[in-house]
């Protein structure tokens, strides 16, 4: 059976960012209030949404059911990647050149508006733009990215993303697991949580409110007002957003988005501090990476020294110790240099699938919002979304294009989910397997 994630205030798992964070303290909701716009979720969509809504005059409170970041956005990699799961040449195939052009644009944008947010309220989480290498395991995925290079040097004028040799990945990564690589030097590395949390105070002092432990359990929507439920109290606003992404299963205020998205347990591990000589040999030039397998690993150094691997948590709603076994085993067989060395943090979160890979953004309502779905993109698409969500309540017309074309129909069988999920990892190891 499918569990639900606890509704109730809990502390963040036990990740090295949790370890590494400095932690506001919100208090809950507990008499009713009036706003111009709420929001449902403090993770990356909800807080960019209030940061660009504050930005547009407008009063937002952000109701959140544990603390701010504690779903995917202070658990996950912290690479902010402009690109998407399909490569560009995928896209202009199923959308055409302009709409790949256009989702393009989006992609970049999407980190740009992590930095200016960052910028703006001055957050120090370590935002650099150390670049991103897909180290490619086989011809097809060789073949697959030199295509996006070559689309992207034509069709974009984009000359920055470049493959790289197998002699450039091996000293690069510090693995001979590789074919080849894609560099894309404008990716971004920064800590999840600690962005939240200081995003969160700074928007705190700027008026925002900020309400954790405060579980929406439903709202109600007339077209002009909605009525947003809590345990302690009610919320009346002019307009609602919906951020929770794969916690959308967590009461029925996300009822009508949690069978659009197929919540998967991504897991990560975070080694004890590494001995300067396999610092040094691993990722030397301080990028991050994420492999080309369709069932991904994703890994960087971390700021003190320590390796962060992160991978496939299971068909379940929450990695078992066997999942974080087989992590550890995954990272062996790429790194066999980190055999012995110890594991210091281990935890998993909730990405959020959509059935063609791409986020959505859309109405439920004349005045409710959603934006979510972003398949493990979301460190720099979920400011961008946030931003248009704030637009989109300003009255602005969609503009993301397949993003937000308003197509997000429920899944078929979703009630076959955990089944369903785990013949698509079985599938997408066999693929892994034969298209090398
Ligand atoms: C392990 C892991 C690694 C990842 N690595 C990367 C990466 O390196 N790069 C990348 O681009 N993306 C990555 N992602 C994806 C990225 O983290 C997400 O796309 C992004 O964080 C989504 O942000 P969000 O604000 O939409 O959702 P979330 O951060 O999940 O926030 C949703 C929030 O809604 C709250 N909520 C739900 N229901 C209610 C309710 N009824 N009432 C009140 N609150 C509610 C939850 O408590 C939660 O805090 C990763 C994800 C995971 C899990």
């Amino acid at each position: 059976m499918f569990l639900r994630p606890q509704p109730v205030r809990q502390p963040h798992a036990a990740s090295y960012w949790a370890a590494t964070a400095t932690a506001p303290s919100f208090a809950g909701l507990v008499n009713p209030i009036e706003t111009e716009v709420a929001i449902i979720g403090g993770g990356f969509t909800g807080l960019s949404a209030a940061h660009h809504l504050r930005k547009n005059g407008r009063r937002c409170v952000i109701l959140e059911a544990s603390e701010v970041g504690w779903g995917a956005s202070g658990r996950n990699g912290g690479m902010a990647v402009p690109r998407y799961k399909l490569t560009f040449p995928e896209l202009e195939k199923k959308y055409g050149r302009d709409v790949a052009l256009r989702m393009y644009r989006l992609a970049h944008d999407g980190v740009d508006t992590l930095e200016e947010i960052i910028h703006a309220h001055r957050i120090d989480c370590g935002f650099g733009r150390c670049g991103h290498i897909t180290p490619i395991v086989g011809e097809h995925g060789v073949r697959r990215f030199a295509a996006d290079v070559e689309w992207l040097q034509q069709h974009a004028g984009d000359g920055a993303p470049s493959m790289l040799g197998r002699s450039a990945v091996i000293e690069k990564i510090g693995s001979d697991l590789y074919q080849d690589g894609y560099l894309e030097p404008r990716g971004a590395g920064i800590h999840p949580l600690q962005y939240c949390n200081a995003l969160a105070s700074s928007l705190a002092n700027q008026g925002a409110g900020i309400y954790c432990g405060t579980t929406v359990t439903s709202w109600r929507s007339n077209g002009e007002q909605v009525e947003i439920h809590t345990p302690a109290a009610s919320v009346r606003a002019r307009e609602l957003i919906i951020a929770t992404n794969g916690y959308s299963n967590l009461t029925s205020a996300g009822s009508q988005l949690e069978k659009r998205i197929v919540p998967i347990a991504s897991a990560v591990i975070a080694t004890e501090v590494l001995p300067p000589a396999l610092r040094n040999a691993l990722l030397a030039g301080g990028q991050l990476a994420t492999d080309s397998k369709r069932l991904t690993n994703y890994y960087r150094i971390l700021a003190d020294g320590s390796f962060f691997f992160g991978g496939r948590g299971g068909a379940g709603s929450r990695a078992s110790p066997a999942a974080y076994e087989r992590l550890r085993q995954d990272m062996l067989s790429i790194f066999p240099m980190l055999q012995g060395v110890g594991i210091r943090h281990r935890w998993f979160g909730l990405v959020a699938v959509t059935l063609d890979s791409l986020p959505r953004i859309g109405k439920l309502a004349a005045n409710v919002h959603y934006g979510l779905g972003y398949n493990g993109r979301g460190v720099g698409l979920a400011a961008l979304v946030g931003k248009q969500l704030a637009a989109q309540v300003a009255g602005e017309p969609p503009s993301m294009g397949p993003i937000s074309d308003g197509r997000f129909d429920p899944i078929p069988l979703h009630g076959l989910r955990r089944p369903a999920k785990q013949a698509a990892i079985w599938y997408h190891q066999v693929m892994d397997r034969f298209q090398r």
